[in-house]
C-alpha cells in the first residue's frame, strides 16, 4: 500500500523519516542558522521587564514566558518502557495565552512593535522596555493594525499581545474555530471575522485584507520566521530545565520528543531548537490527525505546501482544532527533511480517551490538540531514557468546555 493509500484509509499510522541524516550532515542542508534563534532569544530578553510588568505570573520566570516541565510518574507506567521517564512539558501553563502560541506568535507581535517604535524614534535608549507601557506608545501603535488567520490558539495569543501593546488586532477564523474562542476575542478587544472555509481559507483573506492596508502588519502563519525563531527559543531553556533535574542528554541517553503539528511552525521551530542544542541526542517526532496530515503528506510526496490533505480526499475535520490544517507550511516541511525521525497519526476517538487518561492519571487537563504527543513513545518505539511529550495547549479552555471532553473520553474506555 502506498503512504498516500494508507493515509486515505484516516486510520492511526506511523510513518518513518527515510530523508533523516545525521546532525552534521543535516546542518549541511538547511538554509536557516541558530543566529535566528539568537535574535529571537535577545529580543524576549529585551522585552522581560515589560512583561513582569503587565503579567504577574512571568515574575517568577524573570520576565520570560515560560513553562515547566513535570515528570509524569503515574501516566510512565503505561507510556513509555520499563526503566524510562516520561516528562511534559506544560505549556499549557504558558503566561498570556495558554498555549505554544505564547511562543512565536507572542515573539512576531514584538518584533512588529519594536520595528515601529524604531522606525517613528520614540524608543528611549537609557530605559528599560517597560516604556511601551506607555501612552506615547500606545497612542502610535493605535494608528496599525496587526491581522492573522487562525482557526484559534494563533488569533489567541496574537489578538491578546497585540491588544495589549495598543494594536488594532483583525482575526480572520475558520468556521471550525471553537465560539469560546472567539468570544474571548472579542472580549479582549479584537475584530474577528468569521469565514465559511477552513483554516487556509481563513488565513487566505486575512493576507488579502492586509495587502489592502499600507498600515497593516500579516502574520503569516504558513511562511513566517519570526513565529519560527519564537518557538525555537523553547529548545535553549529547555536544556536548562533538564539539567536543573538532573537529566542529562546525549547520544548514550538520549532524548526523544513528541510534537503536535498543524501547520508545522510550532513544532517545526522547538524540532530545529533542539538540533541545534542536542544534535543528534534528540530524537523528535511530530503527531498529526488522521484528517489533516498535512505534514505527513508534504514529506512524504516531497510536495509539501503544493499538496492538501483534501487533494486525497480527506475532510480536515477535527476535534484538534489547533492541527487542522490542510496543507503545510511553505518552508518547514523542507527544514524538517534532514532533522525529523518520523509522523505518527492519531484519531479524534484516541485524543479524547488520552484527555480522559492524563486527567485521571496526573490531574491535567488539556485541549485535544495539545495531548496528541502522548501515543508517541508507545507507536514509534523509539528507545530513550527520557521522553518528553509537549503538551501544547489548554490554559484558557473554558471548564464547561473541558467537562464535555472528559464525558467523550470517558465513554472511549
Ligand atoms: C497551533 C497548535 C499546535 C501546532 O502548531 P503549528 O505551528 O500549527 O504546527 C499544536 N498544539 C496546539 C494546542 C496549537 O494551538
Amino acid at each position: 500500500m502506498t503512504i498516500i493509500e494508507q493515509l486515505q484509509h484516516a486510520k492511526s499510522i506511523f510513518w518513518r523519516n527515510p530523508h533523516k541524516v545525521n546532525w552534521q550532515e543535516a546542518q549541511k542542508k538547511l538554509h536557516i542558522t541558530p543566529e535566528l534563534i539568537d535574535e529571537a532569544e535577545q529580543r524576549l530578553l529585551r522585552f522581560a521587564p515589560y512583561f513582569q510588568q503587565i503579567e504577574p505570573m512571568t515574575k517568577e520566570t524573570n520576565g520570560l514566558i515560560e513553562s515547566p516541565i513535570y515528570h509524569a510518574k503515574n501516566l510512565e507506567k503505561t507510556k513509555v518502557a520499563a526503566k524510562e521517564a516520561l516528562w511534559l512539558k506544560r505549556d499549557d501553563l504558558l503566561p498570556i495565552a495558554g498555549s505554544i502560541k505564547a511562543r512565536g506568535g507572542i515573539h512576531e507581535v514584538l518584533k512588529i512593535a519594536e520595528q515601529v517604535a524604531t522606525e517613528h524614534k520614540i524608543i528611549d535608549e537609557n530605559r528599560d522596555y517597560t516604556q511601551f507601557n506607555d501612552d506615547v506608545f500606545k497612542n502610535l501603535f493605535s494608528q496599525f493594525e496587526v491581522v492573522v488567520g487562525s482557526t484559534g490558539n494563533l488569533g489567541l495569543s496574537i489578538g491578546i499581545m497585540s491588544a495589549k501593546l495598543g494594536f488594532h488586532v483583525t482575526v480572520h477564523m475558520s468556521h471550525d474555530a471553537k465560539q469560546w474562542k472567539k468570544d474571548l476575542l472579542r472580549e479582549k478587544g479584537a475584530t474577528v471575522v468569521e469565514h465559511a472555509g477552513d483554516y487556509g481559507k481563513a488565513v487566505e483573506k486575512g493576507r488579502k485584507e492586509a495587502q489592502n492596508n499600507a498600515q497593516a502588519f500579516f502574520i503569516d502563519d504558513e511562511n513566517s520566521t519570526a513565529l519560527f525563531s519564537g518557538y525555537a527559543v523553547a529548545a535553549r531553556r529547555l536544556e536548562k530545565q533538564l539539567n536543573e533535574q538532573g537529566i542529562t542528554v546525549s547520544e548514550e541517553q538520549p532524548l526523544a520528543v513528541y510534537l503536535p503539528c498543524g501547520v508545522g511552525g510550532g513544532p517545526g521551530g522547538v524540532a530545529y531548537g533542539l538540533k541545534t542544542v542536542f544534535g543528534d541526542a534528540v530524537h523528535c517526532y511530530f503527531v498529526e490527525p488522521v484528517q489533516s496530515p498535512c505534514m505527513l503528506l508534504g514529506m512524504a510526496t516531497g510536495k509539501h505546501h503544493k499538496i492538501s490533505v483534501q487533494d486525497i480526499g480527506l475532510s480536515n475535520l477535527t476535534a484538534a482544532d489547533g492541527l487542522a490544517v490542510g496543507k503545510a507550511s511553505k518552508f518547514v516541511g523542507e527544514l524538517m527533511m534532514p532533522i525529523l525521525d518520523g509522523i505518527l497519526t492519531v484519531s479524534d476517538d484516541e485524543l479524547y480517551e488520552e484527555i480522559f487518561h492524563l486527567y485521571t492519571s496526573e490531574s491535567i487537563k488539556v485541549e485535544p490538540s495539545a495531548i496528541a504527543g502522548v501515543m508517541g513513545p508507545l507507536r514509534s518505539q523509539q528507545q530513550a531514557k527520557t521522553h518528553l511529550v509537549w503538551l501544547t495547549g489548554g490554559g484558557m479552555v473554558p471548564e464547561i468546555e473541558w467537562e464535555k471532553y472528559k464525558v467523550i473520553g470517558e465513554k472511549q474506555k
